[in-house]
């Protein structure tokens, strides 16, 4: 027996064409029904009542009976916000369809897996995004967007790096954005994180649209919108836009597929300084060693003099060996019953880290979603919004539980901590080397050794941030 489809559409009160935009709903859904082998057994129309004006909708909570009958398998809309436009229509809705084990299907965003907690997530924010967009987005006015998607033209909001708008749907390309995100790209092709390409573009004091710092998602995002090879979205569908492209859409789509990648190995530049902010001491005056590279000689942390820092001046190491040999000495410990004692005497904010893990997921899966087409760039952008500022309040919330932060989901065993740590950013290696040792204290060197590297310089120093670490067999 192939599944009972029920198709649900609305549509708010407009004087313009109301009853044809139902028609179409219906059309699209009963394509959607066909291509998914259901038997559409009934469909239920709500069109003069706007699910935001707080009336009834005679048909909806017709339809929920039905499913809670076990009338129906699949529920049909052409969008979620045709589903719900409030919060309090999504949790009964949530509910009903949930106990019922019904599906649900949409003509513009796919599938929506209300069994999951992220699924459930997920309406819930595009619930809250239709819910914000409401009251100015009118049946006309998306019309009216729809109709600039096809011809191409930018419907105006927040104009897209790269581009500066010129009025009447047009967009032109800013050519010094341009070239950075040019620049950018070839980078990310060239295997560069995007972490340090922010951190270059930081350095060059080069500002994001507004001005801002960039960051990591701010930089992904820029990178694979579809306006930057000459395409907009609207509902899903992609349309050629009317102005000239950054980068080609074959390239965009390679960018998108690494940068998207969540198992994409984040390789750490070797010229980038691990140990930072006083982490090193010089062991002849004691003030924070930095990290300097000149020329072909390797990296070094070294103790610098008026007038650049406030040091003997007379104490170098090269960096590459003390970062080597901390490593060694922190993966020793994790690896060792000491951390159980840290993680154990480190309070942690549960209600902080439960947010902060549901809120990353879901901007992920959100992210994701984006980039495939499946929310347009007004709810991803509210939903971003939103989730930004969940994500900012756990870890602010999290802050002062660093240590646990670090280490909570550390693997293990010595072998897959090893693994790990190579596929960590820098920022991710620093956190867990903070989150063990306070500082070190680096020993001058000595003639006896012959001008070979004595990790003994390194390792006596260190000041452990939890006393039983200190006692901990260390590898050499
Ligand atoms: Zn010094």
């Amino acid at each position: 027996m192939s599944s009972r489809a029920a198709i649900y559409t609305r549509i708010s009160r407009d004087p313009v064409g109301t009853g044809l935009g139902v028609a179409r709903q219906e059309a699209e859904c009963r394509d959607l029904a066909a291509r998914i082998g259901a038997q559409v057994v009934r469909v239920y129309v709500d069109d003069d009542y706007s699910a935001f004006s707080g009336t009834r909708r005679p048909a909806f909570e017709q339809m929920l009976e039905d499913v809670k009958a076990g009338l129906v398998d699949v529920v049909i809309a052409w969008h979620p916000d045709r589903l719900y436009r409030r919060q309090r229509d999504l949790l009964p809705f949530i509910d009903t369809v949930q106990a019922a084990g019904v599906q649900v299907a949409t003509v513009a965003a796919g599938n929506m897996d209300l069994s999951t907690a992220s699924g459930r997530m997920v309406a819930r924010v595009v619930g809250a995004a239709a819910e914000h967009e409401s009251e100015r987005k009118s049946e006309r006015l998306q019309l009216k967007h729809a109709e600039l998607a096809r011809r191409g033209r930018w419907a105006g909001g927040a104009t897209p790096y790269g581009f500066r708008y010129v009025g009447d749907g047009m967009l032109e390309i800013e050519p010094e954005q341009a070239a950075i995100i040019r620049e950018a790209a070839e980078r990310v092709l060239q295997g560069q994180t995007l972490h340090s390409i922010c951190k270059n573009l930081s350095t060059r004091q080069i500002g994001t649209a507004r001005g801002g710092v960039w960051r990591v998602s701010t930089l992904a995002n820029t990178l694979t919108m579809p306006s930057v090879f000459g395409f907009r979205i609207w509902r899903g569908e992609l349309f050629q836009g009317v102005w000239q492209p950054i980068l080609d859409r074959e390239t965009v789509e390679r960018l998108t597929v690494i940068i998207r990648n969540p198992a994409r190995k984040r390789t750490v530049p070797s010229g980038v300084a691990l140990l930072i902010g006083g982490r090193l001491r010089c062991g002849r005056c004691g003030h924070p060693l930095v990290s300097a590279w000149a020329g072909p000689r390797p990296r070094v942390y070294v103790c610098k003099q008026p007038p650049d820092g406030r040091g003997c001046g007379s104490l170098s190491i090269v960096a590459e060996k003390v970062e080597a040999t901390i490593k060694q000495q922190v993966l020793s410990v994790l690896d060792s019953p000491a951390r159980e004692a840290l993680i154990l005497t480190t309070k942690l904010d549960q209600e902080a880290a439960k947010n902060l893990v549901y809120a990353e997921a879901l901007l992920r899966e959100l992210t994701g979603r984006y980039a495939d087409g499946e929310l347009t760039t007004m709810e991803w952008r509210t939903c971003r919004q939103v989730l930004t500022h969940d994500i900012e309040t756990a870890r602010a919330g999290l802050a002062k539980d660093r240590a646990f932060n670090a280490l909570a989901d550390l693997p293990t065993s010595s072998g897959e901590l090893e693994a790990a740590w190579a596929t960590w950013s820098l920022e991710r290696r620093r956190q867990v080397v903070d989150a063990v040792i306070d500082h070190t204290t680096i020993r001058p060197s000595s003639k006896s050794t012959g001008g070979r590297f004595d990790p003994t310089r390194v390792t006596d120093g260190i000041c452990w941030i939890h006393r039983d670490f200190g006692s901990v067999p260390h590898a050499g």
